[in-house]
């Protein structure tokens, strides 16, 4: 499959890699939306988040327990989880990913 993703993943296509193990990496995003932007992705291929939930709820909490460490370890009191799901909310990339978004304030509701 020829994923972008899977291949950040697989060390293929490199990435600014901030954690990584062998259920998930984590990267920063190339087109930063926030001081910290960082994206956790399943290594293996899903569409998106409620198909990784779909398929291993474990996983699916692994990627967003990694969220919340990177967010400690970087000592951000305040950051956004963000997850698109379909080209309608933004989604882009359709392998499995969660955007960890702080330093700046955010509005609500989203644009
Ligand atoms: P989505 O719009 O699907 O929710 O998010 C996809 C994200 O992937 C975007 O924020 C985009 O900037 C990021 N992205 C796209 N291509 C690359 C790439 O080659 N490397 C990295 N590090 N991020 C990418
Ligand atoms: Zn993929």
């Amino acid at each position: 499959m020829d994923c972008l993703f899977c291949k950040i993943a697989a060390g293929e296509i490199p990435a600014a890699i901030v954690k990584k193990n062998d259920s998930y990496t984590a990267f920063n995003d190339i087109t930063p939306q926030a001081p910290t932007h960082v994206l956790i992705i399943p290594n293996q291929h899903f569409s998106n988040m409620a198909e990784v939930a779909k398929a291993d709820r474990e996983l699916a909490g692994e990627i967003f327990k990694a969220a919340g460490e990177i967010a400690s370890e970087i000592g951000l009191d305040s950051y956004r989880m963000n997850v698109n799901t379909g080209a309608g909310a933004g989604q882009s990339v359709f392998h499995a990913h969660l955007h960890l978004l702080g330093g700046r304030t955010f509005a609500w509701p989203p644009g």
